[in-house]
């Protein structure tokens, strides 16, 4: 995807995510009406975002915040910093998160935001400025009964914590509950760094059980990117007895069917190493982890890595989408004729958006939980949600994919009905 797809209809990922809505709702012969209104987000944010970089100079970014649907409840979603962030992909993801908070049976709604920029090229105080007058522009927009950002690519708890201070900063007191994924000491969650990738794990421990498999020493996992999902994805596997086999970053990755230890593989992360300096196994790209042999394959980055040019060379038994759209149509269709489970995205990374529910309502009852009961939680809400969309698709012999959908599509379709159309 390249910074030119400045149209939602221009973008690759949009129309994707827009004719698997489309065909789910075939599927379930959704309202027409319903279907037109869903198609389209509720709301766009574009906003140009002045900042002073230390130099001096003012330098200019362009910002979104795309609000999909709160027939459920509040806007929900995460804020991405990453140089091809577009309107378009903002908004495919905003709709990913409607469906995905309604899968989990959350009362939430579906919303994503970013600023096209890399952060990395930042100094610490241009990133503070860039955040603050980013936040400042969305005040009206976002808060804690209207619209709840969380971290995504290239923004951490302390991008949280500028916005919820600097919202605050504008009301006049603390709001923790604008934004979850924050600092433990601001009103953040146990649990909520290692949620997502915690999440992806469990998933992956119920679409094992559907072979009649457990994870064990024998449990090959290759993890496509090393950030916040795929790291905390390394660490449970590890955790639960399982083998990382191959992990990368951006710059390339290593690859040894002996195992890779986690300690060192978050070593050569913190002082900014390519996997490819691990010291023992093979140097691979990111485009040949995709490929190497392994029972379980966690594409934890970009969209669109799984493609028809690659999908009948990708030899594991399952894949776990820990990104967002990792996998294209055609890269579907691939795997599932070659018998691969796919467990989708919206399904396997739920576990971001389950924990920063959890952190939300911690806040808004200033009552707080401990980790062991965050776990827990998060373990029942998505080994619930995956027990009923593999019963979906094994009855209406569809995908995963189109089963979790489905699910979450009708949810949604049938909370508008409910409401009814104002005025
Ligand atoms: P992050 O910024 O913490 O890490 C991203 C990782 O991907 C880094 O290791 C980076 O080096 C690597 N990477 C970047 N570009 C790459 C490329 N072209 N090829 C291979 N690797 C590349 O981000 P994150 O929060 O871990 O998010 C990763 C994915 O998971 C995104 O698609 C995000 O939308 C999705 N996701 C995140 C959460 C969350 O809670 N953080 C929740 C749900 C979904």
């Amino acid at each position: 995807m390249s910074n030119a797809c400045h149209t939602i209809w221009d973008c690759p990922i949009y129309r994707s995510v827009q004719a698997r809505f489309l065909e789910a709702s075939k599927r379930i012969g959704l309202d027409p009406n319903v279907v037109n209104r869903l198609q389209m987000p509720d709301r766009s944010v574009i906003i140009t975002i002045p900042v002073r970089m230390d130099s001096g100079e003012v330098r200019i970014y362009t910002g979104y915040r795309v609000q999909h649907n709160d027939v459920l409840g509040p806007f929900k979603g995460g804020m991405r910093y990453h140089p091809e962030v577009t309107v378009g992909e903002t908004a495919a993801l905003a709709m990913l998160m409607t469906w995905k908070s309604a899968l989990v049976g959350l009362p939430l709604g579906g919303a994503k935001g970013g600023i096209a920029c890399d952060p990395h090229a930042f100094s610490r105080s241009e990133l503070q400025r860039l955040t603050r007058r980013f936040t400042s522009e969305l005040v009206n927009v976002i808060g804690p009964e209207r619209d709840i950002p969380a971290p995504d690519m290239g923004t951490d708890e302390q991008v949280m914590a500028w916005m919820m201070d600097t919202y605050s900063q504008q009301k006049g007191y603390a709001v923790p509950g604008v934004v979850t994924g924050k600092p433990l000491v601001i009103g953040g969650s146990h649990g909520r760094r290692e949620a997502t990738g915690r999440g992806v794990v469990y998933a992956i421990v119920k679409a094992l059980e559907t072979m009649d498999l457990t994870i064990g020493p024998d449990t090959t996992v290759a993890i496509q990117g090393f950030g916040n999902v795929g790291a905390n994805v390394a660490a449970t596997v590890e955790e639960l007895g399982g083998r990382v086999v191959a992990a990368s970053t951006s710059q390339g990755g290593v690859y040894s069917p002996a195992g890779l230890k986690l300690s060192e593989l978050e070593r050569c992360y913190r002082e900014g190493r390519s996997f490819e300096d691990y010291g023992e196994g093979d140097a691979v790209s990111n485009e040949e982890l995709l490929e190497v042999p392994c029972d379980v394959l966690v594409p934890a980055a970009v969209a669109g890595t799984i493609h028809k040019g690659n999908a009948d060379r990708i030899q594991c038994r399952i894949v776990a989408e820990g990104a967002n759209g990792p996998t294209t149509i055609e890269g579907d269709r691939i795997l599932n004729d070659r018998g691969v489970v796919l467990i989708p995205d919206i399904l396997a990374n739920s576990g971001g958006v389950i924990v920063s529910y959890f952190e939300w309502i911690q806040d808004l009852q200033n009552f707080f939980w401990d980790m062991d009961e965050i776990f827990m939680q998060l373990k029942r809400i998505i080994t619930r949600a995956f027990d009923e969309v593999y019963r979906v698709s094994q009855e209406e012999k569809v995908s995963m994919r189109t089963a979790a959908l489905i699910k979450g599509v009708r949810k949604v379709s049938e909370a508008m009905l409910a409401r009814g159309l104002y005025p």
